[in-house]
């Protein structure tokens, strides 16, 4: 059974005083405590000024603030130092801050880059377009019958010629988590820059950068109980010195003349322009609050209420579920169809039910083709669920199989 106090952690969020909702799409962005919100707005009413510029106190004390969020998040990361971590808008950008400021400039033709099949186009696009621009090629560790990687060519496709490995945390469509530590490996072993997309697996699960064996991670804070507009890129710090920025403007340069600029130490050069303060601050609550909770506590209760949602959806007539029906090596995001009803119809008729589900392709089309869907309905949780949501979800499921004439 869920291993968490969702009475006292439902209680810290103001949008589950509707007590019939059953929001059940955390793997989109998470609901955000009233820690969250208030720090936030606290910080807006009575702490608020530019950062890295006044000399009068107000500045100067919004500076120390904004930067004791990146040593909190040095920290939860294990970081060696805070000078790791790069404020970026989220994991989208921070995986576009490494496609163009270091694959642009050291890429050249016929060099892999290889992703997974089960990929988020944040961390798919960014390196098809680094591939068009460089004469790279893209290749694909394939995903296997049990919707877990096939890592049997795994030698073949990282070789001396691959020189980017970038590879999901785990799966926003099947929940499943990629042996990240023999993938990593095979990466370091020649060398070739390796970044996780941690933007599904750090909101659920301790990550620590010290032993992950990764070049690079990202995440974005809005999965992980904090506000939009702000996410990170924690980097070794060889490869932030390898790292261009592809900003320009205040705050990133040391000196500028007429004709000339030079940039400001790391990581201030990669955050050009007025940042996300009050997100920052938004960003440090969460961690406050997740850290509270405990990651492997949250890790667990994930963990509990997929194996309760797996049994309970494996007994729902008509319903396919998309993804590992064990919880070995899986997160909490689950992707399902029911015979032919479109996602979009089923996630109607759920939210006459009060629960709240994704349908769609996820941005993850190539992964959806191999499905062979063009879209799934899918539910994901967080600390905040509970078993009734998912007996809502069953409940609201097969009432929409009897409106559909399915079962
Ligand atoms: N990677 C994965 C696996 C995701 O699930 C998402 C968002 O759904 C992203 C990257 C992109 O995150 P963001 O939109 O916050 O940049």
């Amino acid at each position: 059974m869920p291993l968490l106090d969702t009475t006292a952690i439902r209680a810290d969020f103001p949008v589950f005083e509707d007590r019939g909702l059953h929001f059940l799409d955390s793997a989109a962005s998470s609901q955000k405590p009233r820690q969250v919100i208030e720090a936030m707005a606290d910080f807006a009413a009575h702490g608020y000024a530019n950062v890295n510029r006044g000399a009068y106190r107000l500045s100067v004390s919004a500076t120390e603030r904004y930067e004791a969020v990146r040593d909190k998040v040095a920290a939860f990361l294990g970081a060696g130092s805070s000078d790791e971590i790069v404020f970026v808008r989220g994991a989208t950008t921070g995986i576009n801050l490494l496609a163009h400021g270091w694959g642009s400039l050291r890429l050249r033709p016929d060099d892999r880059i290889i992703v997974t099949e089960m990929e988020h186009h944040a961390n798919l696009v960014p390196w098809q377009m680094l591939a068009r621009r460089t004469g790279a090629r893209l290749e694909f560790i394939p995903l296997g019958e049990d919707h877990r990687l096939d890592l049997s060519g795994l030698d073949r496709l990282i070789d001396e010629d691959t020189k980017i490995v970038a590879v999901t945390g785990m799966s926003n469509v099947l929940g499943t988590i990629p042996p990240l530590d023999v993938i990593l490996a095979a990466a370091r072993e020649v060398g070739a820059f390796s970044i996780v997309d941690g933007a599904q697996l750090v909101p659920h699960q301790p990550v620590d950068v010290s032993t992950l064996g990764a070049d690079a991670l990202v995440f974005s804070a809005h999965k992980m109980c904090g506000p939009t507009g702000i996410g990170v890129l924690w980097a070794r710090p060889e490869r932030l010195e390898e790292l261009e920025p592809i900003e320009y403007g205040g705050d990133m340069i040391s000196t500028v003349t007429r004709y000339t600029a030079t940039w400001a130490p790391i990581p201030q050069r990669f955050e050009a322009g007025t940042p996300p303060i009050i997100e920052a601050i938004g960003l440090g609550a969460a961690i406050d609050y997740v850290e509270k909770i405990g990651r492997q506590a949250i890790a667990d209760h994930d963990t509990e209420l997929t194996r309760y949602a797996l049994d309970a959806l494996g007994d729902v007539p008509e319903l396919r579920i998309h993804g590992p029906v064990d919880t070995e090596s899986r997160g909490g995001v689950i992707s399902f169809t029911m015979a032919d009803i479109h996602p979009h119809d089923l996630a109607t008729i759920l939210d006459q039910h009060g629960v709240a589900v994704r349908a769609g392709h996820h941005c993850a089309k190539p992964l959806l083709e191999i499905l062979e869907v063009p879209a799934t309905a899918r539910a994901s949780f967080y600390l905040y669920n509970t078993t009734e949501d998912i007996d809502a979800l069953v409940e609201a499921l097969r009432d929409a199989g009897e409106i559909f004439g399915v079962i």
